[in-house]
């Protein structure tokens, strides 16, 4: 039911999101080094002497003339046919990819929100039992965000860690008989897509961030929202099982911008190799290669039976209009256009 609008289009898909320009203090906000082409599906970036860079997408949101609509309606138009296919049984992921500061918490927050509860108000006709599990993958450890921080923190709250512990436990990832890989975190039962938004927020809070010099919180590790849902069409008598993951990536960013050093030099080469895993995993599915090295990282280790198969993929990259960025937004469409070049 929710695949028709799917069936013409490829099964890896990769879209834009701009974040606006933030209006700084005695107005202005700086100078935009973005245009989106008339069509809607191409961005341009002009900054240096050589010209406009062109990268061609499958929708761009934006503000921005020609581009579609960056409302929560315009996005859950794009978003929800895809996303709801797990109730058919598919396996669905989708990204955000960018830069620290870009908007890929606040995109992925807003998707997850608009997800869930028409995940929950389309489910009628339907059995239908729905569970997640929330997980960070940091230094490529995989952490479980619904873990109670009293266990391993000794606090009596949730709040957030200002100096990442690393003494939290990793949970075990391993492959079983059929070849599928399997990781020991917990799964919640959910009844209402508030319990969900409420996890989240409460697992955020554990997440790893640190502050660096681009951001009060910029997130280290990538974060996993896995949403399984089983359906079960009496009418029909069918069973599907499909799962919808949601992640969170770290920042993007390349080292110098970030001013780091010690321990967050060796967290951002773990963010590094393990991006780069996802975007040579990504370019592998969509040249259709025998070989997809799903595990060269954790992250593509834990999200290879959902890039893989009959699975949906939507990397939405996330970027930045101002031209003080524009270096770091030439990476992140770079970035996405190889991941969708065939
Ligand atoms: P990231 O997770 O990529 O580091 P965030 O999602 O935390 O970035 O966004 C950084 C800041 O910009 C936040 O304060 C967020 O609310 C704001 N922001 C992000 N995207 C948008 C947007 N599309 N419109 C308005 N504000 C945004
Ligand atoms: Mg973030």
């Amino acid at each position: 039911i929710f695949n028709k609008m799917l069936t013409m289009q490829g099964r890896l898909r990769v879209m834009a999101r701009i974040r606006p320009l933030e209006m700084k203090e005695g107005g202005g906000g700086g100078q935009r080094c973005l245009s989106i082409a008339p069509g809607g599906d191409t961005i341009m970036l002009d900054f240096d002497h050589n010209g406009a860079h062109k990268f061609r997408f499958d929708k761009v949101f934006s503000h921005l003339p020609n581009a579609h609509s960056d409302t929560e309606h315009g996005i859950a138009e794009q978003v929800l046919p895809l996303a709801l296919s797990a109730m058919d049984g598919y396996n669905v992921c989708i990204f955000a990819y960018g830069q620290t500061g870009s908007g890929k918490t606040h995109t992925m927050k807003a998707l997850t929100s608009i997800i869930c509860r028409k995940l929950f108000s389309s489910r009628e006709g339907f059995k239908s039992k729905v569970s997640v599990s929330y997980t960070e993958i940091y230094n490529n450890e995989v952490r479980d965000l619904l873990r109670n921080p009293k266990d391993d923190h000794g606090r009596s709250e949730w709040g957030r860690v200002d100096k990442i512990d690393h003494n939290v436990p990793s949970l075990d990832v391993r492959t079983n008989s059929d070849g599928k890989v399997e990781v020991n975190s917990i799964s919640v039962r959910i009844t209402c897509a508030e319990e969900v938004e409420d996890l989240v927020r409460r697992g955020t809070e554990i997440r790893s961030t640190f502050s660096t010099d681009l951001n009060k919180h910029s997130s280290r590790s990538h974060a996993l929202l896995t949403i399984t849902c089983e359906v079960e069409n009496e009418w029909a008598g069918l069973k599907y099982c499909g799962k919808l993951n949601l992640v969170d990536l770290a920042g993007s960013e390349r080292l110098s911008r970030s001013n780091t050093e010690g321990d967050r030099l060796k967290e951002t080469q773990f963010i590094n190799t393990s991006l780069a895993a996802l975007g040579n995993v990504m370019s592998a599915l969509a040249k259709d290669q025998a070989y997809i090295p799903y595990r060269d990282s954790k992250l593509t280790m834990l999200l290879s039976e959902s890039l893989s198969g009959n699975s949906k993929v939507l990397m939405m990259t996330c970027i930045k209009e101002g031209t003080e960025e524009a270096s770091e937004t030439l990476c992140s469409l770079q970035f996405g256009a190889r991941a969708k070049r065939v």
